[in-house]
């Protein structure tokens, strides 16, 4: 009695088995597809191509086994699916995908591993699907295509070529392709959809070259690039402040950027203009060598302000505009030594960078200029002025004590329009603890160059 009924039950398991297998379902009768799918899914159920589990429900989340893949490829390519035996010895004629196993070996479509077997209960690869989909389609046209982890070494390199410039893959974010991943039946249903139906495949127009609109620079301390244009897209890179960006295309308040090897969308709130013309901006670390300037809290100024010029550097050089350092190092320049330095190389406009000193209670962020009547260098330095310590306030946290008209010699004896910025005061507590911090001199660093680039926009 017991040995039939275990006898009866395997019985209507096979059954099962086989009408999940070869019995006819309507889509809608197939519980468990992906609504972001459907459309793909209903596609290849209309032809017969996917057909329910034995429980009736998809699975579209299991792992594709590699005799379930050749089943869907096989019927998609129509090929003679009448179970047979096999050039493998792990495949025998009694399983259910043995015909189109053998279809597709005949075909050309697959192959087996280098011993001669097939591994038909195995999960399928991302890079062994490559190799089928691109086998079952045909596809014969390559292009200009790199992941990060598919090198011209790796053995699936051409398949994953093939699959990706016919529009069947796009890789996974953030340039990867994962040959070694396995893959669910949803995944692999939507390759064979993309393979049967052009209307399926994934929208080549990022991989076309498209026209650049615009540059721009990003005004940020960085600044996420997207898959898509809203925060809910995954992130593929970020980028630095004052690095320049090639616009393509605007979605609502997003941009379709590169920068670099990087592509992607990002805010469009987060950039501002890149001045076009081909500006050159003299920094000025004051003080060095044997004038230490200021020096309290464990600070010297001239250490302090080189770390901040040469910060402020490479961001104004990221965004494009020529930079001339009256001093690199910790040496003395004269102060007409430093002007000299700024017109001998053709700068445009000056920018001194010191840190404050006085009694304990002062506190905050000003900025210099010198105008004795309304010159148009001085009117500039007026403008230079305003648009550092406008950022400078914001991006130190402290209080702004505004832009100020006094003739200190490296901003009257100058034919450049010229400012001197005090980014805090190393006497104030809190201003000489956030001077100390590599966050806030990277913020001041920010502010001095990111206004340097709206002075230039204003110029031109
Ligand atoms: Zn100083």
């Amino acid at each position: 009695m017991v040995k039939k009924m275990s006898g009866l039950l395997v019985g209507l398991l096979l059954l099962s088995l086989v009408l999940g297998q070869y019995d006819k379902v309507s889509a809608s009768s197939i519980e468990g597809i992906p609504s972001a799918y459907e459309n793909e899914i209903t596609y290849l159920t209309g032809k017969s191509i996917i057909k329910g589990m034995p429980d009736g429900a998809f699975h579209g989340s299991d792992e594709v086994t590699r005799e379930q893949a050749a089943t869907m490829v096989g019927r998609a390519l129509d090929l003679d699916g009448e179970q047979r035996s096999t050039s493998f010895p792990d495949v025998n004629e009694g399983s259910f995908a043995s015909g189109y196993i053998q279809s597709a070996v005949e075909e050309g479509v697959i192959k087996g591993y280098p011993d001669g077997t097939y591994k038909p209960k195995e999960i399928m690869t991302r890079g062994e699907m490559a190799y089928l989909i691109s086998n079952a389609f045909n596809l014969k046209e390559t292009s200009d295509v790199s992941y990060k982890d598919v090198s011209n070494k790796n053995n699936v390199y051409h398949s994953v070529n093939l699959l990706t410039t016919a529009g069947i893959s796009e890789g996974v974010p953030g340039g990867y392709f994962k040959p070694e991943k396995t893959i669910t039946r949803t995944e692999f249903a939507l390759f064979v959809a993309r393979g049967m139906n052009p209307d399926f495949k994934v929208s080549q127009e990022e991989e076309e070259p498209l026209e650049v609109i615009d540059e721009k620079v990003v005004d940020a301390d960085f600044l996420n690039v997207r898959q898509g244009p809203g925060v809910n897209h995954e992130k593929v890179g970020k980028l630095d402040p004052g690095e320049v960006v090639s616009v393509y295309k605007r979605e609502g308040d997003w941009v379709y950027i590169s920068s670099g090897n990087t592509k992607g969308y990002v805010n469009s709130y987060y950039l501002i203009d890149k001045p076009t013309k081909n500006w050159k901006i003299a920094l000025d670390p004051g003080h060095g060598g044997s004038d230490p300037g200021a020096s309290a809290n464990g600070l010297i100024e001239k250490n302090v302000v080189l770390d901040v010029g040469l910060k402020t550097r490479e961001i104004v050089e990221n965004a494009g505009i020529d930079v001339v350092m009256t001093r690199q190092s910790d040496w003395y320049p004269s102060l007409d030594g430093r002007v000299a330095i700024a017109t001998r190389n053709d700068a445009d406009a000056f920018v001194s960078i010191h840190a404050n000193a006085f009694i304990s209670s002062a506190t905050g962020v000003e900025t210099f200029y010198y105008a004795a009547g309304l010159s148009d260098r001085e009117y500039a330095s007026v403008k230079l002025a305003s648009f550092i310590n406008n950022r400078l306030y914001k991006e130190m946290d402290m209080s702004n004590r505004g832009v100020k008209n006094v003739g200190y010699r490296v901003v009257k004896a100058n034919p450049l329009p010229a400012v001197l910025t005090e980014i805090g005061f190393l006497t104030n507590d809190e201003d000489s603890s956030k001077l100390k911090t590599q966050k806030y001199r990277e913020a001041a660093s920010r502010a001095v160059a990111l206004g340097i680039v709206d002075y230039y926009n204003w110029k031109e």
